[in-house]
């Protein structure tokens, strides 16, 4: 009998999910259309956000929003290093310079205290932005951030690909949900199939500038304007007798194929609808893990935990595997063979080749040290209580520190 292996993350299809596509497909929009629409106000309901701009990919949601912002060459953009790459990447794709900024060695979030180190490294005048990342669905400290984003004149864009349907404390510890922007300009969002809402690709920005909104909107679609108010050469708007031309679209600036297709915002609509059995069965099996990995300590510790009601993306640990007396792969690779997938969120982007070409050598204490730790154990809503036990179980016999 071949064991099944569980994957450290996993999408969560139904029946519904695939009518809702199927539906599409026999529509007459089968790109961005009404279902695209809908799938921006429902997406406004759940965040809270005045606008939101669904599009191809969490990528080009990032992308948008550092358009969105005007970021251009010259200009520098803080980016925590523990993340994945788009969270950097975004900034270069506009010409704009990363600056890393490290990140608590317990948590791999980006602090206040390590963005304000961070801006002290940038050129004088140069930081626009800020984009720090909820890492694992664990929010960074937004009040905080904005204090230090605020002193230096610098905006805040969120990376909240992980945390979709989290909270974090506001005012007087009032929840705030996560895209709600209340300490930021955006925060974008990604539904690639192991994130908490699938939707194949896609991704959305989420703001309350109906100004950027606009823009981000524009761009979207390569940068055209069907009936702009204020043409640059009204001759060729309008007829004659001053009525738009039927055949008319502008592009004042570049833009982008960033749209996301009906089929593909079907499935991220009707998988919206679950979002809270998702996150709370999420919660269920964190606190499972959290429990019964307590007899693994001190070499297996879950990540610190912050305040607010994480949106569950990652379930990391951290393993001392000096201890343990087995290297990491060598942990992972028993792992699997016991049939448990795990994964590496993430190889600092600072020690990228690519970075390091552009930027030079840099040693960031938090995150290399996080990074040497770390590891991704199944985390998806289909898990049973007796999956987490099982990969427990399996951790204990792996990684034991030797008597
Ligand atoms: C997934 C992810 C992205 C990119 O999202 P895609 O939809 O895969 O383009 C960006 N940042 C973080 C932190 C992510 O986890």
């Amino acid at each position: 009998m071949t064991k099944t292996i569980l994957p450290y993350g996993r999408h969560t299809i139904d029946d519904d999910d695939i009518a809702a596509v199927a539906a599409v497909l026999k529509s007459d929009a089968l790109t961005n259309g009404p279902v695209t629409d809908t799938f921006e106000r429902a997406l406004a309901d759940v965040t809270g956000a005045k606008e939101v701009v669904v599009c191809s990919s969490g990528t080009s949601a990032l992308h948008l929003a550092v358009l969105g912002l005007g970021l251009k060459p010259g200009d520098q953009v803080i980016v925590p290093s523990l993340t994945f790459l788009a969270s950097a990447n975004c900034a270069r794709y506009v010409g704009a310079d990363v600056v890393f900024a490290d990140v608590d060695p317990e948590t791999g979030l980006m602090d206040p205290r390590h963005l304000e180190e961070a801006l002290a490294r940038a050129r004088p005048g140069a930081a626009k932005a800020a984009i720090p990342v909820h890492l694992n669905g664990q929010c960074c400290d937004m009040t905080g951030l904005k204090a230090v984003a605020d002193r230096h004149g610098i905006s805040l864009v969120e990376d909240a690909c992980h945390a979709l349907g989290g909270t974090y404390p506001g005012p007087s510890n009032t929840p705030v949900p996560v895209g709600a922007c209340d300490n930021s300009v955006a925060a974008c969002l990604s539904f690639h199939p192991v994130k908490t809402v699938a939707m194949g690709e896609g991704g959305a920005v989420t703001t309350n500038d109906p100004k950027m909104a606009a823009i981000m909107r524009r761009l979207r679609s390569h940068g055209m304007e069907r009936t702009p108010s204020d043409p640059a050469y009204p001759e060729y708007a309008r007829d004659t007798d001053g009525s738009a031309n039927p055949w008319f679209y502008e592009m004042a600036d570049i833009g982008w194929n960033f749209r996301s297709s009906d089929i593909h915002s079907a499935l991220g609509l009707s998988q919206l609808k679950k979002l809270n059995g998702f996150v709370a069965r999420r919660a269920e099996l964190v606190a499972r893990y959290d429990g019964a990995l307590r007899a693994l300590a001190p070499q297996v510790r879950p990540v610190a935990r912050v305040g607010g009601m994480p949106g569950w993306h990652l379930y990391v640990v951290l393993i001392d595997f000096q201890a343990v007396g087995k290297s990491r792969a060598k942990v992972m690779r028993e792992l699997l063979a016991a049939g448990v997938g795990t994964q590496v969120h993430y190889f600092p982007v600072h020690l990228q080749p690519y970075y390091q070409e552009l930027y030079g050598p840099q040693t960031l204490a938090g995150a290399d040290a996080y990074y040497a730790r770390c590891l991704s154990l199944p985390l998806f809503p289909a898990m049973s209580d007796g999956d987490v036990d099982r990969v427990v179980e399996a951790l204990g016999k792996i990684a034991r520190r030797p008597a």
